[in-house]
């Protein structure tokens, strides 16, 4: 039997054919942008989902069941959207509504829980029972697998790691508070420090990379600046690993999870981003050198951790 996963995202739709085994034999996407009301959205995910389906050369009859993760806070237990800010959801059933169009079970969950699932199982290491997935992106998404299992907490929005406090009353946060994990950690914390350096050092190579694209910075920059040996890119780079560091501390604190694995654009950086990270960290930790260290990797699974993972919401 297979899955489906479908991965939704704030502009878009991404669905894929799952293997029991987690591969994706065939997957597509739709835009989704300018959809009105949750009905149109699930409307055209479940066409899109048909749509693999007969790409893959199967049938309905060969689908087991389906998972989607969705940005947002999710009621997993109810299959219902509380309340998602970047595609305008609100109690959205969205797990009744896709039944209309596949009857089939559906499952639904937040969409870094899905890919910190599809991460777990992508590991494919049965010694590992607790496990933690970060994703640095636009924002920082979270998730926690704890004894092999999703962690959502009694509501269903547990996991929301880039929303603890690194900073009383730091940079503002998108979620309205102020100096969360997220508004240092995330891509777009990065772009903003990179642009108010170059103003801020006009003489700098940094300043002239972001002159050269536009009079934008964006995540690549500091770190190229940095390899150059430009003082203001290192600084940049040391600071922003710090603000990770610091975070990925507190959450190895509160779950000693065997694995942590980062993701997201910024970890196209590799060793420049792991390794003085894992230095930031590991001697950090609560009984650093007297207990296991938890191990810090980058994640492997790239854009195909959500399907992969929605479809393992479904496995479940
Ligand atoms: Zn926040």
């Amino acid at each position: 039997m297979y899955y489906i996963g479908i991965d939704l995202g704030g502009t878009g739709a991404k669905a894929g054919i799952v293997t029991e085994e987690g591969s994706i034999i065939a997957k597509s996407s739709v835009p989704t942008k300018g959809l009105e009301g949750y009905e149109a959205v699930v409307e055209a995910m479940a066409k899109l989902a048909i749509k693999v389906v007969a790409d893959a050369g199967l049938t309905l009859d060969d689908i087991k069941a389906v998972g989607i993760g969705c940005p947002g806070s999710v009621d997993d237990k109810n299959g219902v959207v509380y309340y998602s800010n970047n595609i305008v959801m609100e109690n959205a059933p969205i797990c009744d509504e896709m039944k209309k169009y596949i009857d089939k079970p559906i499952y639904i969950g937040n969409d870094a829980n899905c890919a910190a699932l599809g991460e777990f199982f992508n590991l494919g290491d049965d010694s590992v029972e607790n496990f933690v997935a970060i994703t640095l992106g636009t924002g920082v998404g979270g998730g926690v697998i704890l004894g092999k299992k999703l962690y959502t907490g009694f509501n269903g929005v547990a996991g929301e790691l880039g929303h603890i406090n690194l900073c009383f009353g730091g940079e503002s946060c998108t979620c309205g508070r102020k100096g969360c994990w997220e508004a240092y950690a995330s891509a777009t914390a990065l772009i903003r420090d990179t642009e108010r350096a170059a103003k801020a050092n006009p003489d700098s190579l940094v300043a002239s990379m972001v002159a050269k694209n536009g009079g934008k910075a964006n995540g690549i920059i500091p770190f190229e600046a940095a390899k150059a040996g430009d003082s203001v890119g290192k600084t940049l780079v040391d600071n922003y690993i710090s603000y990770v560091g610091e975070g990925l501390v507190d959450i190895i604190n509160i779950f000693q999870p065997s694995i942590v694995a980062i993701g997201g654009g910024i970890c196209n950086q590799g060793d420049n981003l792991l390794i003085p990270l894992r230095e930031y960290v590991i001697p950090r930790t609560y009984g650093a050198g007297l207990v296991p260290a938890t191990e810090i990797i980058i994640a492997k699974l790239g854009n195909d951790a959500g399907i992969i993972g929605a479809a393992f919401l479904a496995k479940k």
